[in-house]
């Protein structure tokens, strides 16, 4: 297989979105060649020398997309089809409706390596695979009616999602922990405060 060929297949069996590091990740165990001192630059030019959106583009074929510019190491493969085996999350148990992952949620996970935003655990659910949730800080849809945005969504651990569910979250006591990408707007967590945070006695 070419390395062209590996890189595709990474970003398949990593949902189509992937951070430099997990491609590495990724590669490591699908790769059965020996690696060079300098595999990991060839990764990296592959994947510009295949996209418009950088300024290393041969002009041929197009098959990555930066997500959310360059910069942030995050790529996207642009044909990515979804699978039967797609990763699943339940969004609230009482509802137990399963959803797909939107772009955006797979964006944020990959962007904070599916590391809580609350309570920093990782979880990890096979060999090099980790598991976390998108959570949409002013829920979506009536009667809420939050927005489809990064800002407004949270990486979580399933412990911390079900926790800010049901309004036991005190977020003006927890550090978020945040990156110069991804930036919760204020709003959507005094909205949290003030209409879903529960008080209890
Ligand atoms: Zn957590």
């Amino acid at each position: 297989m070419t390395w062209l060929e590996y890189v595709i297949k990474a970003f398949e069996n990593l949902g189509g979105i992937a951070s430099y590091k997990q491609l590495y990740e990724e590669i490591i165990l699908i790769r059965n060649e020996e690696f060079s001192d300098t595999w990991k630059a060839t990764v990296r030019a592959t994947i510009e020398r295949n996209s418009s959106d950088s300024s290393a583009y041969g002009g041929k074929n197009d098959i990555f997309y930066s997500v959310d510019g360059l910069g942030n190491g995050i790529w996207g493969l642009r044909e990515y089809t979804l699978k039967e085996n797609e990763e699943t999350y339940r969004v609230n148990q009482n509802i137990k409706r399963i959803i797909r992952d939107t772009k955006i949620i797979k964006e944020l996970k990959a962007l904070h390596d599916n590391t809580c935003q609350i309570c920093s655990c990782k979880i990890k659910i096979d060999k090099n695979k980790y598991y976390s949730e998108g959570h949409h800080i002013k829920p979506l849809g009536s009667p809420h009616n939050g927005p489809d945005i990064k800002e407004n969504i949270i990486v979580l651990c399933p412990n911390c999602h079900v926790k800010f569910d049901n309004g036991m979250i005190d977020i003006s006591k927890l550090k978020i922990s945040e990156n110069k990408y991804h930036k919760i707007d204020n709003q959507y967590i005094t909205y949290y405060n003030e209409h879903i945070k529960k008080i209890l006695e």
